[in-house]
Order: C-alpha cells, then sequence, then structure tokens
C-alpha cells in the first residue's frame, strides 16, 4: 500500500473502543487512504499490577466497532509480539514527562509509553498518526518524541469526546459503580467551574485552581492534581493567566483514576467547555 502511494493512517488504542477512539478513526477515515488501527495493552505503562489487570479487554467487539468505524486493518499483536525474548531498548523522553502524570505515575509510565508509540509507528510506518486530546501530556510526549527522533510521520490531535452530561470518554469509565460513575462527574465540574470563573474576569491562578478544587468537594473524590499550564511544555502558570493555558487533574474514583482536561483562554469565551466537546471534530 505504501508503494502504491496510499496515504497511511494509524491510530494506537488499547482497545475497550468508546465514541473518542471512534473518532479517531473516523478523523482518519477521512484524511487517509488506508486506516490502521492498534490495539495493544501495553504492560509497560502500568505503574499497578491491579490497574493492568482489571483493564477490560473485548477485542471481538473492538474488531467490529474499528470495522464500522473505517478501519481498514486491525493490528492486535500478542505481548510476545512486541516485547520478545531479548528485548532491551527504551525510549525517554525528559522535560515534560516529569510532571503531573509522570510525577504521579512514576517515570515508568511515559517510559512505556514513549517506547511502545515509537514500536507502533515504526510497524505500521503511517503517514499520519491520531491522539486524543484527553490524554494532553501523552500527546506532548508524543510529538517530541516524533520530532526529536525525526520519524517522518505527522501527529494529528482529535478534540475529547464525552458523554452527554460532560464526562470525558474513557475505558475505565466501565469500571464505575452507578455510584462512581456519578461522583466522576467531579472532573468536568472542576473544569467548568474554572472556565466560567474565568469567563467572570478573575485571572489569578490560585483562584481559577481553588475553584476547580471547590467544584469537585462534594463528589467525594481523591484529588490527585488540578494545574494550570503551559500548552507546549506542561510547566506549571504562576500567579496570573494571561495567555492560553491548559487546565489538567487527576483524580481517583473509588480504585478507578480518571483524568481530564480543557483550554483556558483568557480572552475568547470558555463557558461549559465540557458540554461543547460532546460532538468531536477532526481537525484540532
Ligand atoms: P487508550 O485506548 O486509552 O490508550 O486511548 C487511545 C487513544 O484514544 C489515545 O490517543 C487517547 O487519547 C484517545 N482517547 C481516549 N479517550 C478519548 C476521548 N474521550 N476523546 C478523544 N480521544 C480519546
Amino acid at each position: 500500500m505504501r508503494r502504491e502511494g496510499l496515504r497511511i493512517g494509524l491510530v494506537p488504542t488499547m482497545g475497550a473502543l468508546h465514541d473518542g477512539h471512534l473518532a479517531l478513526i473516523r478523523c482518519a477515515r477521512e484524511q487517509c487512504d488506508v486506516v490502521v488501527v492498534s490495539l495493544f495493552v501495553n504492560p509497560s505503562q502500568f505503574n499497578e499490577a491491579s490497574d493492568l489487570e482489571r483493564y477490560p479487554r473485548r477485542e471481538q467487539d473492538d474488531a467490529r466497532l474499528a470495522q464500522d468505524a473505517g478501519a481498514d486493518v486491525l493490528f492486535a499483536p500478542s505481548v510476545e509480539e512486541v516485547y520478545p525474548h531479548g528485548f532491551a531498548t527504551s525510549v525517554e523522553v525528559l522535560g515534560v514527562t516529569e510532571r503531573l502524570e509522570g510525577a504521579s505515575r512514576g517515570a515508568s509510565h511515559f517510559r512505556g509509553v514513549a517506547t511502545v508509540v515509537t514500536k507502533l509507528l515504526c510497524m505500521a510506518l503511517p503517514d499520519v498518526a491520531f491522539f486524543g486530546q484527553k490524554d494532553a501530556q501523552q500527546l506532548l510526549v508524543i510529538r517530541r518524541l516524533a520530532a526529536d527522533l525525526n520519524l517522518p510521520v505527522d501527529i494529528h490531535a482529535v478534540p475529547t469526546v464525552r458523554e452527554p452530561d460532560g464526562l470525558a470518554m474513557s475505558s475505565r469509565n466501565a469500571l464505575l459503580s452507578p455510584d462512581e460513575r456519578r461522583r466522576a462527574l467531579a472532573l468536568p465540574a472542576a473544569l467548568d467551574a474554572a472556565s466560567e470563573l474565568l469567563d467572570a474576569g478573575e485571572r489569578s491562578v490560585e483562584a481559577l485552581l481553588e475553584a476547580a478544587h471547590e467544584a469537585m468537594r462534594p463528589f467525594d473524590v481523591h484529588v490527585e492534581y488540578v494545574a494550570l499550564v503551559h500548552p507546549a511544555t506542561f510547566e506549571p502558570i504562576e500567579q496570573t493567566l494571561e495567555a492560553d493555558a491548559l487546565l489538567v487533574l487527576a483524580a481517583r474514583v473509588g480504585a478507578v483514576r480518571l483524568i481530564d482536561n480543557t483550554p483556558l483562554r483568557p480572552n475568547s469565551i470558555n463557558k461549559k467547555n465540557t458540554q461543547g466537546e460532546a460532538i468531536a471534530t477532526c481537525s484540532a
């Protein structure tokens, strides 16, 4: 296919496909001649054995969903195929991986992500690879490694797809009990509270972060971090919000760890960001 000059798109996933994944696949379908979806639950990026163990696996359903969304090829390698006996190389991105998700989950998490994404890109050799804005720090890590290693691939970001009540779609949502599913609304509530306060004229980082914390309090979740960061570096913004930033957060709802983020733009309207993103577009 490559020799014929066809444009190849790769959508890396860990399966248990939901509408967020399908938005990536549809976006790839719009932009490419051949759409490859990879399905690989990568053990090396899990920092908790229990998280890996209970990660949802539904390969048959995934195959059908991927095909219906426009995938031509489902690449679902075994762990032995990706990490054969003697495997000894890893890809480590410095800097951006040391904060937030990297600090919470440990250095091995992003090392695992960077290594497996580099391998998947080398195995499929796509012209373009599609990733979700939902995992904003991961997206930045992947852009960094693709640039630093001169990988001949475009990295295309797709906006976060949400449930109608604002919860960002995630494979881990399937692990939430009905009560936890309700409490998970703490995350979009925090993003909305900060967006609305920003729209009301507040520019103090402390006040915006406090609004996010305050919004989460009634939901009884364990907040790991809430931060306002520079979108290109993930460095924390001090004191005053003057340029576009990203509000990022991670919280545990029972045993399930969830992350979310939204852009905060001091010079435009942000209100109800988590509602406005319900229908993802292909552009980002
Ligand atoms: P995962 O299977 O969780 O590794 O995710 C595979 C890809 O789908 C990653 O690029 C994610 O960022 C993306 N993704 C996951 N959830 C969503 C979502 N709700 N909206 C958009 N993209 C998503």
